[in-house]
C-alpha cells in the first residue's frame, strides 16, 4: 500500500515542532551561533516537549513514539537551525538509542528518564584523532578489566554534545581484546561525565554547527565499574554500525530540513527584494532555481521517508539509509550554496539565516559516515565488492 499522506498524530507532532522552530528558535538561534553558545534554553524547552524521548517507550521516561516521528522533528527543526537539530539528534540517535537499544535494565532505569527529559545530554565517542572511516581498524582507545572495573586510555575526537554542562554521560568505544580471527574485539563502555580520568578539551572552533558542542576527550586510566559494559562483551563494532545505520536516515531528515529552510527563505527573499522596476522573483533565471531547490528537497524527503518506513516495518534498510544520506546531504549543499547566491550580498551577512545554512550544510556530507562511505554502502549492498 503506497501512501504518503502523514496521519494526525504525525502531522500534529510535525505541526508543533514547525511552531516551536519558527518562533522559538528563530529569533534567539543567529545571536548565539555567532557567540558560539550552546543553546540551554531551547534544550530544556525541547525535553519538556518530550522531543528527547520520541522513539523511547514511557516506562523510561519517553513519549512511546518511534523513529519517524523522531525525524519528523529533526526535519522541521532543520528548516529553521541546524545546531539545534544536531543536538537533538546526536542526542537521541547516538546518546539514548544505544542505552535503550543494548542497555540492561538497570541501565536504562538509571539514565533514560533523565535524558528522555532533556534535563541530561547522553554522547557517543568512536571517532578517533587517527580516524573515523575506518574506525575498527583506526581504534587505540583500549579498555581493561581490573578489580571489577574498566580502566580506559585513549582519545576521542569529534564528540557532539561531550562537553555540556549537562553532559551526564558518554558511551566510549573501546578495544576490550583481540578475537579468534585476530580482529580487535570492540565494546561499548559508559562514562558518566565527571569520573576521574576523563578530560574534555576546550570546543573546537568550526567552520559551522556552531552552536552544538563538540569536544576532544581523553581518557588516562579513567576507571568505572564493570557493570557499566553496554550490552554484551565485544559486541561494540555490531552495535556502532546498526546505531549509525539508523543515524543516517535522522541526518537525511535534518539535511531535508536545511534544504527545505533554503527554499522558504529565497521564496521569501525575491518576493520582497527589488531590482530593474520589481521583484527579482519575477526573473526565470531565480525561479529556475528556486523551482531545482524544490525539487531536491522533496526528492530528499522521498528519501528519507522510504528509508524510515523500511526500517519501521522490520525490513532490511542499509541502502535506503545510505541513499537517504546522500540524497539529503547533496541537497542540502546544493540548496545552501543556490539560496545563498539568491540572497546576493545579503547572503554573504550573518544577519540571514541562509549563510548559516551554507556554514552548516557541509558537515552533513561528513557526519556519520562521509559521502564516500555512502556510495561504498550502497555499492556493497548491490554485490559489487563482495
Ligand atoms: C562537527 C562534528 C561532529 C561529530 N560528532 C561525532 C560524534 O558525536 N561521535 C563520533 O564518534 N564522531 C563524530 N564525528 C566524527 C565524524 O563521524 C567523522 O569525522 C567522519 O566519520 C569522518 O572521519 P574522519 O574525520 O576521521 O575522516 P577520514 O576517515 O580520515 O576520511 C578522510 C577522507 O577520506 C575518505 N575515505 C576514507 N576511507 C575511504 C575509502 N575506503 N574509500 C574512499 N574514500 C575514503 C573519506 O570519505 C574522507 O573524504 C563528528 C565530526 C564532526 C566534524
Amino acid at each position: 500500500m503506497i501512501g504518503f499522506r502523514l496521519d494526525e498524530e504525525y502531522e500534529e507532532l510535525r505541526k508543533s515542532v514547525e511552531g516551536f522552530a519558527r518562533e522559538t528558535v528563530a529569533p534567539v538561534i543567529g545571536d548565539l551561533y555567532e557567540r558560539g553558545e550552546f543553546p540551554y534554553d531551547i534544550v530544556a524547552r525541547m525535553g519538556r516537549m518530550g522531543l528527547f524521548g520520541l522513539p523511547v517507550a514511557e516506562e523510561y521516561g519517553g513519549m512511546g513514539g518511534d523513529y519517524f516521528a523522531l525525524c519528523l522533528a529533526l526535519e522541521e527543526l532543520g528548516r529553521v537551525d541546524s545546531s539545534v537539530a544536531i543536538t537533538l539528534e546526536a542526542g537521541v540517535s547516538l546518546g539514548i538509542m544505544p542505552i535503550y537499544r543494548y542497555g540492561t535494565e538497570a541501565q536504562k532505569r538509571e539514565w533514560l528518564p533523565r535524558l528522555c527529559s532533556g534535563e541530561m545530554l547522553a554522547a557517543f565517542g568512536l571517532t578517533e584523532p587517527g580516524g573515523g572511516t575506518d574506525v575498527a581498524g583506526a581504534m587505540r582507545t583500549k579498555a581493561r578489566l581490573e578489580d571489577g572495573s574498566w580502566v580506559i586510555d585513549g582519545t576521542k575526537a569529534f564528540i557532539t554534545n561531550s562537553g555540556t554542562g549537562i553532559t551526564g554521560v558518554i558511551a566510549v568505544a573501546a578495544v576490550t581484546g583481540t578475537k579468534d580471527d585476530s580482529k580487535p574485539e570492540i565494546s561499548t563502555i559508559l562514562v558518566p561525565s565527571g569520573t576521574p580520568g576523563l578530560t574534555v578539551a576546550k570546543k573546537y572552533s568550526k567552520v559551522g554547527w556552531s552552536a552544538s558542542d563538540t569536544h576532544e576527550l581523553s581518557f588516562d586510566g579513567c576507571r568505572v565499574p564493570e557493570e557499566n559494559l553496554l550490552g554484551e562483551r565485544g559486541r561494540g563494532y555490531a552495535q556502532f554500525l546498526a546505531t549509525l545505520d539508523e543515524g543516517r536516515v535522522a541526518v537525511a531528515a535534518l539535511a531535508t530540513g536545511l534544504a527545505q529552510g533554503c527554499v522558504d527563505e529565497s521564496v521569501a527573499y525575491v518576493r520582497d527584494r527589488r531590482a530593474f522596476g520589481g521583484p527579482i522573483g519575477r526573473f526565470q533565471g531565480l525561479q529556475f532555481k528556486i523551482a531545482d531547490m524544490e525539487a531536491r528537497a522533496h526528492n530528499a524527503r522521498l528519501s528519507w521517508y522510504h528509508a524510515a518506513a523500511r526500517m519501521l516495518a522490520g525490513e532490511p534498510f542499509k541502502k535506503e539509509a545510505a541513499i537517504a544520506k546522500l540524497t539529503g546531504s547533496d541537497a542540502a549543499m546544493d540548496n545552501a550554496r543556490d539560496a545563498t547566491q539568491v540572497f546576493g550580498g545579503y547572503g554573504f551577512m550573518n544577519e540571514f539565516p541562509v549563510g548559516r545554512f551554507y556554514r552548516d550544510a557541509k558537515i552533513l556530507e561528513i557526519g556519520e559516515g562521509t559521502s564516500e562511505v555512502q556510495r561504498m554502502l550502497i555499492a556493497r549492498e548491490l554485490g559489487l565488492n563482495a
